[in-house]
């Protein structure tokens, strides 16, 4: 084969200075790398055949240990607030930016790898991933994909045979992810209280000029409080579809918010199950600060800081107007999307109440939130399938609920919501099962498995109803924390 990593090298971020990053290469790992998952369907987001992940350079490409020609790898400086208090400078840590590329459709996308080695930014940390959260990062990445939630993707696994020290001794990987651009609210945090606000203006500028087209093409006066108008509004868009969809982030520090409004840093998060809003997925978080119900509220709050850093490029008397547009933002898409699951086109008086009844009674009956809804299509003929998915004591009043809402329906067609909610979503079991089934025997099909199911999670996959359940006894205690 022909060097097949010839893409379109675009490195961008690079010609912004060395006062944005390090320029290095990945440290790279010293055994022989192995490719353990590739992603077709990422590889050709950025104009990548397929048939370059077999390659047999491949796996010592993406662990950092050979030179991708054409890349100019580089590591991020950033800061931000952590759980609600300023955390200084931070950046990546164990992330690297290989290279930056163009796809046919002229679309950049950032080549990262997790896991590739110490850079200036590690801190106390060694620059390495575990299996386990490349593992988590990578199906979760695609699993948002699937639901058309705006996210980093996933390219491949390499594992490196070497071990890592965590709570034990566990399998080191690298994780490849591709984003349009890894820039994160931390970033703009980091050039404000650095007093460096030409940095920070050169910054703006970069992300408008390649993702914000109404802003780049806007007077000049208007264009930083149009940027933030938009960051504003892919925010709240981001946060009303995680509601929706019950996906809990677990670490909405403003070094994990994404200024395109993508899912970005995948570490302890977790989809909902028996449906609780006060559900927290990261052990760490104790007081519950990253709550699911907290979620857009604390989305505002890093806005604020946002906007805070950003006050050279925008005075804080426009910057607070344009914040008040979250809300009716986030309500807007959310209503939507929520009215979209009970397959209600055109809303009516009532509506609102009648998904505020189903939320109380799947709070009360302990009801699982993936399941409920897709229990909604085959709700004439099987109404069972969804009154079963409450606890006993609620199912009179699940069954009252559910004839309200076929009335509201008035016969209209529920098997269609099988395109609207998905029968799977990637629970941290399933996650769980793939992992132990890669790490303690070195078996990759559950993974792969599981990554279909998740890639197309709105087909019924008949061999895998299983993986659709809530977690079977012996994965109940599952325990997932910051630690990666
Ligand atoms: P996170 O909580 O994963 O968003 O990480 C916060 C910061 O810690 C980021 O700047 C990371 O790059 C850094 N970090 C996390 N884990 C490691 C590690 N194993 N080695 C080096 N830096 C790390
Ligand atoms: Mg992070």
């Amino acid at each position: 084969m022909t060097n097949p990593f010839t893409l379109k090298f675009d490195n961008r971020f690079a010609t912004l200075g060395e006062r944005f990053y390090t320029p290095m290469p990945p440290e790279g790992v010293s055994r022989d790398p192995y490719m353990i998952s590739t992603n077709p369907a990422a590889a050709a987001l950025i104009g990548l055949p397929a048939e370059a992940l077999q390659h047999a350079h491949a796996a010592e490409i993406f662990a950092g240990t050979r030179e991708l020609p054409g890349g100019k790898p580089l590591a991020m400086v950033y800061s931000g607030h952590q759980f609600g208090q300023w955390a200084g400078q931070l950046g990546d840590g164990r992330a690297l930016l290989l290279a930056q590329v163009r796809n046919n459709a002229g679309e950049l996308w950032d080549i990262q790898l997790k896991g590739g080695g110490k850079t200036p930014y590690s801190r106390f940390g060694d620059g390495r991933a575990v299996l386990r959260s490349c593992i988590r990062e990578y199906l979760c990445g695609e699993a948002m994909a699937a639901l058309h939630i705006p996210t980093t993707r996933g390219l491949c696994i390499v594992g490196t045979n070497e071990l890592v020290l965590r709570e034990t001794m566990e399998p080191g990987a690298v994780f490849t992810r591709l984003a349009r651009s890894h820039v994160r609210f931390g970033h703009f945090e980091h050039f404000y209280y650095n007093d460096m606000h030409d940095e920070l203006r050169q910054l703006a500028d970069h992300v408008i000029e390649e993702f914000f087209d109404e802003a780049r093409n806007a007077p000049a006066h208007q264009r930083y409080g149009l940027w933030l108008t938009e960051v504003v509004a892919r925010t709240a868009t981001l946060l009303a579809q995680w509601q929706a969809a019950g996906f809990c982030h677990g670490v909405m520090n403003t070094d994990n918010m994404s200024i395109l409004g993508l899912t970005l840093d995948y570490g302890p998060f977790g989809f909902l199950e028996r449906f609780d809003p006060s559900y927290i997925c990261n052990h760490s978080d104790h007081h519950g600060r990253y709550a699911y119900s907290e979620q857009p509220s604390i989305a505002l709050w890093n806005l604020y800081a946002l906007a805070h850093a950003l006050q050279p490029l925008i005075k804080s008397e426009e910057s607070s107007a344009i914040l008040k547009q979250f809300e009716p933002v986030f309500l807007t898409h959310y209503k939507r999307l929520m009215r979209a699951k009970l397959g209600i086109a055109e809303a009516e008086r009532g509506d609102d109440a009648l998904l505020a009844e189903l939320l109380g009674l799947m709070r009360e009956g302990g009801a699982d939130y993936t399941l409920s809804f897709s229990a909604l299509a085959n709700s004439v003929d099987a109404p069972e399938m969804f009154t079963t998915l409450f606890h006993p004591s609620a199912r009179e009043k699940a069954k009252l609920w559910l004839s309200g809402y076929h009335g509201r329906m008035r016969g209209a067609a529920l098997e269609a919501l099988h395109n609207v909610n998905p029968r799977y979503s990637l629970r941290n079991w399933v996650a769980e099962v793939a992992i132990r089934d890669a790490q303690d025997k070195g078996d990759y099909t559950t993974l792969e498995a599981v990554l279909n199911i998740i890639s197309h999670p709105f087909d019924a996959h008949p061999e895998y109803t299983h993986f659709m359940q809530s977690a079977p006894e012996a994965y109940r205690e599952l325990c997932v924390s910051c630690s990666s």
